[in-house]
């Protein structure tokens, strides 16, 4: 821990979040402390155990033990304005305890168009179920979204850049438009982490990441996370309880590892993301490149005016040519793994089609050429950049030539 008040990078705060000597000892990482039952020393101690529900008290295993407490503390600490974090046992188990705390039967949800799909279908599934109707947004549209409220929006739900597509918004005034309008504001700030976009302190008041992304890096752990100032961080912590949401110690730990080299790791695969953007942006076959750190991409100018960092992810769009065409190409790829997820140190790329998971916002994103329709997005890992624009490069002849 820095308890000096010198204030330092987040890139110093990393590296030793969440140490605390009673939980660690003399060794640098917490130990994994797997634990159902905690023991009290007497029945006296036993009555005060329920008292004190808050992390760094023994109770039960459901309100964890160090390693989750060493994580959890570490996770706010690196979110400026955060009092607490709760952990979940994945990013969509994140995304509902953080709705199931904020909604009632009879609220209204406004969810952006461009979400992850699973959010998506917690909205028309889940919450529809229990009473609560979502309304889908186009978030690069102020005017509509401002409109989109009414007197029982209870919370906005926003993600940035959106799933898929890419395009950034106007997050610091969406999250004021909704304080404005009396609803809780929440990000899912997977793309950008804590590192990249300090979500809090633009104005949303909670926080989302899938640390099954970037935060546990190795593409071998599920787990999710929401951080909030203190109200809030208390209505989330009690319901996730109330829900049994749970993460294992040795997750916490290998997230906890993967938390220690996010710095370098996001910044080795963003200018490398970049690199491959800028060389795709300027090929023949690509039609658009949705990359917000690429400068022309949809929202660039927010980006870079709101965020300190980006990711590997991005997408784009061919010039033309069909499914089939642009299957070729992802079956061509050698050094890129086709798969979900993201984040890994290894590169992936996944056939996109986000009409499917779209009510109102078009595909692809305006200004799009007629016939551009079929898209691809690349999660670059760690290898050598030029590496993989020439297995790019190669692909790209299996796409022209069937
Ligand atoms: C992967 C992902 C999630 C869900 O996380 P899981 O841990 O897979 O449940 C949520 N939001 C975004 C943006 C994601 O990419």
């Amino acid at each position: 821990m820095n308890d000096s008040q010198v204030p330092v990078a987040p890139a110093t705060t990393i590296v030793g979040a969440g140490r605390r000597e009673e939980w660690t000892g003399a060794v640098v990482n917490p130990p994994i402390w797997r634990a159902s039952t905690h023991l009290y020393a007497n029945t006296a101690a036993l009555a005060e155990g329920p008292r004190h529900n808050e992390d760094g008290r023994f109770f039960y295993g459901r309100r964890g033990a160090p390693t989750q407490w060493a994580l959890a503390e570490a996770l706010t600490q690196l979110e400026p304005g955060a009092a607490g974090t709760v952990l979940y046992p994945s990013g969509v188990a994140a995304l509902a305890g953080v709705l199931l705390t904020l909604l009632r039967p009879g609220d209204v949800v406004l969810i952006a168009d461009n979400a992850y799909d699973p959010t998506r279908s917690m909205g028309t599934g889940l919450l529809s179920d229990l009473g609560v109707e979502p309304r889908f947004f186009d978030p690069l549209d102020l005017t509509a979204y401002q409109a989109a409220f009414c007197e029982r929006t209870r919370a906005v739900l926003m993600e940035a850049p959106g799933s898929l597509s890419m395009e950034m918004c106007d997050l610091p005034a969406m999250a004021r438009i909704a304080r404005e309008k009396g609803a809780i504001s929440v990000l899912d700030n997977t793309w950008a982490s804590a590192l990249g976009f300090q979500a809090l302190e633009h104005g949303i008041d909670i926080s989302v990441q899938a640390l099954t992304k970037h935060v546990g890096g190795h593409s071998d752990l599920m787990m999710g996370s929401a951080s909030a100032g203190p109200e809030l961080y208390a209505r989330l912590r009690t319901r996730a309880q109330q829900l049994g949401h749970v993460v294992s110690p040795d997750d916490a730990a290998l997230a906890l590892r993967g938390l220690r080299t996010l710095h370098v790791r996001l910044k080795q695969s963003t200018q490398s993301a970049l690199n491959i953007a800028t060389w795709l942006s300027e090929r023949p076959e690509v039609g658009q490149v949705l990359c917000p750190m690429l400068p022309g991409s949809l929202g660039h100018e927010l980006w870079k005016r709101d965020f300190t960092g980006g990711c590997g992810l991005f997408s784009m769009v061919f010039r033309g040519g069909d499914m089939a065409a642009r299957n070729r190409f992802v079956d061509a790829l050698r050094l890129f793994g086709i798969g979900y997820s993201w984040g890994g140190f290894e590169s992936l790329a996944l056939p996109i089609a986000p009409q499917a998971y779209r009510t109102v916002m078009p595909w692809p994103p305006e200004p799009a050429q007629d016939g551009d329709r079929y898209g691809v997005r690349f999660a670059i890992g760690l290898e050598d950049a030029d590496d993989l624009i020439a297995d790019i490069e190669q692909a790209l002849s299996a796409w022209a030539r069937p």
